[in-house]
């Protein structure tokens, strides 16, 4: 009995996600997405920007709702950027439990991100419906389609689709 709950508290004293983190060849360009799950635990992953699924024993994908189809058009129109349905179609959504998550070499929070070159966007999952983070996110895959430099451009973000950061 003694070494059964000695078993049960070694299994719950490790993160679900710790078991499996995916090992990242150190040649590949790598970051450390770090976040608290449902329960408070600080989850680490290691994981990189470069690999095919990279995240996906941290991140669930999901399918994009219906209302996401209006939200591309709402932000080619306020950005006057437009975006092929190949492109649109390839992005793939991810959500992630935890209300911010944040990359070891940066000192930011995020709740949402975006990896254009490999048409992934992460978002927490209480915000996967909210407009305001959506199409945020949704313009950096716009900007990148369309060779402009990252960063956040006021006239896009603030003026013109109002998707600013909160
Ligand atoms: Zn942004």
């Amino acid at each position: 009995m003694k070494t059964l709950l000695l078993l049960l508290c070694l299994l719950f004293s490790v993160p679900a996600s710790a078991q499996i983190i995916p090992k990242i060849s150190p040649k590949r360009q790598s970051l450390v997405l770090t976040w608290r799950d449902s329960i408070g635990q600080v989850v680490q992953a290691e994981t990189s920007i470069t690999v095919s699924l990279p995240y996906k024993h941290s991140f669930q994908t999901y399918h994009p709702p219906a209302i996401y189809k209006t939200w591309w058009k709402e932000i080619e129109k306020c950005t006057n950027l437009p975006i092929s349905d190949a492109s649109e179609n390839a992005i793939k959504f991810y959500y992630v439990d935890a209300h911010s998550f944040y990359f070891d070499n940066l000192s930011i929070q995020f709740v949402g991100y975006t990896f254009a070159p490999t048409h992934r966007i992460y978002i927490v999952y209480r915000d996967i419906t909210n407009p305001r983070i959506v199409k945020h996110e949704m313009i950096h895959v716009l900007m990148y389609e369309h060779g402009l430099p990252e960063g956040h451009p006021k006239n896009l973000f603030r003026d013109d689709c109002k998707v600013d950061h909160p």
